[in-house]
């Protein structure tokens, strides 16, 4: 018997959404996902197939040639990649960074690149914010953009830049003013890009140098230099200028996105769990009958589910145009917590068999731990929710 764990709010539409996705997943199985984890592979036929299937292009309008979804649906894309046991990581930030494209790109850009996005034609799969010396702090980059004629030269260095070979365009985030010396004032002067690297690869590769970063998972990020790179000015996305607040906009998105990963780790972690102590036998009978090992996994499913539902408030009022700030913050909270939790409680039932490759527990434990860390760590979201939600003085 499979227990189905999901929380079961699904419109008929969902639901038929949710089964597509799964049906789509099935094709790529355990051992896919395994071989690409040891040899550190981009799921290039996975990110295909999702791409060809339209779901990346969730989220952009039909008019440009995609589904016109909203984020409830982006979530349950992403959502059912990760229950299924893959790794929505390659392919997210398609989903993560269309808003600032959709809301602050000009008609032209929208008409340039999104029909050939969502036909599978270009990635959109990198941003490029982090830098070493910011790290959380983005009003810290140094990475200028300096006007220079009909375009800009851009030059820094970034330490997370995350499937930036994998991608045909950029999200680059650059300073096009130094930094304010007034502190009120120092978001201001940071410009977004919309790159197409295409271009920069066929006239100045030598301006874009990539190092790939080996982590404790697959995940195909890098350190990367601008040396003295040139854009057009039509690569810049909105005014000048303002770029940090187009970012800012992305972020109820972006966590209610990322919610969504950690909970399908979550029903992945529990749904693997619980067919395991069901046919383990030590000591006579079920090791599931043991309430030491019951329960735990009864509790991981309560925080799987309290994150489902909290999840599920965020994209609602999302998608009706309310504001979402505490309840997105709150859910990739308690998801990226309860994923973790979830992971923790899997590796425990399957005793020494957790920390085999094959049965893929240890690779999921390895993926989910993420959740908490990046893109935003979970202290950024609590000083959000400190300063912001309970109106406590600001702590950084
Ligand atoms: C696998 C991976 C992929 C990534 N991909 C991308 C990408 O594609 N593009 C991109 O731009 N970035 C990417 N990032 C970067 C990610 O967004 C950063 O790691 C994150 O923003 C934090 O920056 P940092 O690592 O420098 O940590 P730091 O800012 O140095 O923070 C270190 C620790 O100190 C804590 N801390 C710092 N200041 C405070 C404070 N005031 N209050 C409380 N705690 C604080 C943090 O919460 C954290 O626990 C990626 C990161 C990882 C791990």
């Amino acid at each position: 018997m499979t227990i189905d764990l999901t929380n079961t709010a699904d419109t008929p539409e969902h639901a038929e959404l949710r089964c597509a996705v799964r049906t789509l997943c099935a094709q790529f199985g355990e051992e896919y996902w395994q071989q690409r984890d040891r040899n550190r592979e981009y799921p290039e036929e996975f990110v295909d197939t999702l791409t060809k299937a339209g779901y990346l292009s969730a989220l952009i309008p039909t008019e440009y040639g995609g589904l016109g979804l909203g984020i409830t649906e982006a979530a349950i894309i992403l959502q059912e990649v990760n229950r299924s046991g893959g790794h929505a990581a390659a392919c997210h930030a398609q989903m993560y960074t269309m808003g600032a494209l959709l809301r602050h790109g000009s008609e032209a850009q929208k008409q340039r690149y999104l029909p050939e996005i969502a036909s599978g034609n270009l990635r959109l799969q990198a941003f490029s914010i982090t830098e070493p010396d910011a790290g959380s702090n983005t009003p810290d980059i140094t990475t200028f953009a300096a006007k220079d004629g009909e375009g800009y030269v851009v030059t820094g260095h970034k330490n997370w830049t995350s499937r930036i070979e994998q991608s045909d365009l950029l999200m680059l985030l650059a300073r096009t003013e130094k930094r304010p010396e007034d502190p009120a004032q120092r978001t201001n002067g940071i410009s977004l890009f919309l790159v197409d690297l295409r271009d920069v690869r066929a006239t100045a590769p030598q301006t874009l140098v990539v190092e790939p970063v080996r982590t404790m998972f697959n995940y195909a990020t890098n350190q990367v230099w601008y040396k003295q790179m040139r854009i057009p000015a039509s690569a810049l996305i909105g005014q000048e200028g303002n770029g940090f607040r187009y970012v800012i906009d992305g972020w109820n998105a972006e966590r209610i996105l990322l919610a969504s990963e950690a909970i399908g780790d979550g029903y992945w972690f529990l749904k693997t769990a619980i067919r395991y102590p069901n046919h383990r036998t030590v000591f006579g009978h079920a090791i599931g009958a043991n309430q030491g090992v019951q329960f735990p996994l009864a509790r991981a499913y309560t925080q799987v589910l309290a994150a489902d539902m909290m999840r599920n408030r965020a994209a609602e009022l999302f998608d009706a145009g309310e504001n979402c700030g505490a309840e997105a913050n709150a859910a990739k909270f308690v998801a990226s917590e309860a994923s973790w939790q979830a992971g923790n409680v899997c590796l425990d039932t399957h005793g020494g068999y957790g920390f085999v490759d094959k049965y893929n527990v240890e690779r999921k434990f390895r993926e989910t731990r993420v959740y908490q860390v990046a893109p935003v760590n979970n202290n950024m979201i609590l000083a959000f929710l400190g300063q912001h939600v309970l109106g406590l003085p600001r702590s950084y």
